[in-house]
């Protein structure tokens, strides 16, 4: 290359530079006054603060700053405010009628809408999610062949509104993927649902395609209950090693000890359920730093599906259910695992998707955890497991994802019914409608 033809090139390159930094928009600016502030990070509620929110980032916090000229200001000082829930778990595209097979829900979404229809059933589940609160949901799965990631374009463009979404494409699974036993696959369910690992080799490819699809998460099966099927440790250990290459966590859908203490040993980041967990794999769990996303859903919410149920389960039968949840996530507590929320709601529930994040939070609080231990599984904890220093916390180049509700939620979880205001990105998604 000739040098005048380098120098030119030089400055071209340059003037673009510039010019992308002044094109920029710099963003509506906003100062919410808190009147009470959630600190995720130590786990309690502060007193008064103001957030200065500048274009999609919170760039100060301080017991009082000056309106800045031109900025929109939020009078929250009646009420608590927190990061943006976050929801671990979910499958924001799926949804399986009470006592319906698997295979039957996903055959109809398929069948009715194929790929499109399919998407845009997460629409009004997205805004549901905002809603509550919830401005980013980790989404696992039964999405199809990445339609997850194709939702979650679409909100990240602006195309349609909802939470930040964390996908991870079809999980990595067994044979049969997590269908009921099925002779007969005319339609190729399993295969458009899952990704069937063969293989270690198998394994890191499709960690790779995964990848490149654009997760930023991967889902396997270690067992794929009901289906009986399970993947062998070296698929396991491909799927984890290869991840790990490409610094992208791995959630493990877990039920049974065995399952679960390999998944362990194998470097997942996150159990998913982990129902029948022992005490000794929770020690481990504690030690590695694997997270547990305990999907349990609060008493009150199984009182409200039970109520659409044909067939009523013998008495006691939920309270037993319900007491082995709550036994196991007190013992992951105090064995010192991390916890992280995850509501795994993939049925269908009057009050909404977000409404079953929320009823998971107040599940925690059924079992045992304080208000502000469950408060933090939604903020503090999934930020970390989702590996974004700007999610989950209100701090100085942080994601400006809040909420305000009335009353004081690290007291009594249930305040976070009364949401009052919802910011996403540093734009308003749901109004602000004063506490008092
Ligand atoms: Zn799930």
């Amino acid at each position: 290359m000739k040098l005048t033809r380098k120098i030119l090139l030089h400055l071209l390159l340059a003037t673009v530079a510039t010019e992308g930094i002044a094109q920029r928009p710099a963003g509506p600016v906003t100062l919410v006054h808190a009147g009470r502030f959630w600190d995720a990070e130590s786990g309690k509620m502060l007193s008064a603060r103001d957030i200065l929110i500048r274009g999609d980032r919170i760039t100060e916090v301080a017991p009082s700053i000056a309106l800045p000229t031109g900025a929109t200001e939020i009078n929250a000082r009646g009420c608590s405010v927190l990061p943006g829930l976050i929801d671990t778990h979910t499958h924001i595209l799926a949804e399986q009628k009470f006592g319906e097979p698997l295979s039957q829900s996903i055959d109809r979404d398929n069948t009715h809408g194929g790929a499109i229809g399919r998407t845009f059933t997460g629409i009004p589940r997205a805004r549901q999610y905002l809603d509550a609160g919830v401005t980013t949901i980790r989404d696992l799965g039964n999405s199809g062949q990445f339609l997850d990631l194709v939702l979650g374009q679409a909100i990240a463009n602006g195309t349609v509104i909802g939470p930040r979404i964390i996908g991870s494409g079809p999980g990595l699974a067994p044979a049969g993927g997590q269908f009921e036993r099925l002779p007969m696959d005319p339609h190729g369910l399993v295969s458009g649902e899952y990704r069937v690992i063969n293989g270690a080799d198998d394994a890191r490819a499709a960690v790779r395609d995964a990848i490149a699809r654009g997760a930023d998460v991967i889902k396997m099966y270690p067992e794929a209950s009901p289906q009986r099927t399970r993947l062998t440790v070296a698929e396991m250990q491909a799927i984890v090693s290869e991840a790990q290459r490409h610094n992208i966590p791995v959630a493990a859908h877990a039920t049974f000890d065995a399952a679960i203490r390999e998944a362990v040993e194998a470097g997942v980041s996150s159990i998913e359920h982990g129902y029948e967990i022992s005490d000794a794999t929770l020690k481990l769990m504690a030690a590695k730093g694997v997270w547990l996303v305990p999907t349990d859903p609060s008493i009150e919410m199984v009182k409200e599906f039970s109520m659409s149920w044909k067939q009523q389960p013998p008495p006691g039968e939920i309270a037993q259910q319900l007491k082995m949840f709550h036994d196991r996530l007190l013992r992951a507590h105090k064995a010192g695992v991390r916890i992280a929320l995850g509501s795994d709601l993939y049925f269908p529930y009057a009050p909404g998707r977000g409404a079953g994040t929320r009823g998971t939070l107040e599940g925690y609080v059924d079992a045992g955890l304080t208000p502000a231990q469950a408060l933090r599984t939604a903020t503090w904890e999934a930020g970390r497991l989702l590996r974004d220093d700007g999610l989950g916390v209100l701090r100085p180049g942080a994601h400006a994802d809040l909420l305000a509700v009335a009353g004081d939620p690290s007291q009594e979880i249930r305040a976070l019914r009364g949401i009052r205001f919802v910011m996403k990105d540093g734009v308003a998604v749901v109004p602000f409608a004063g506490c008092r």
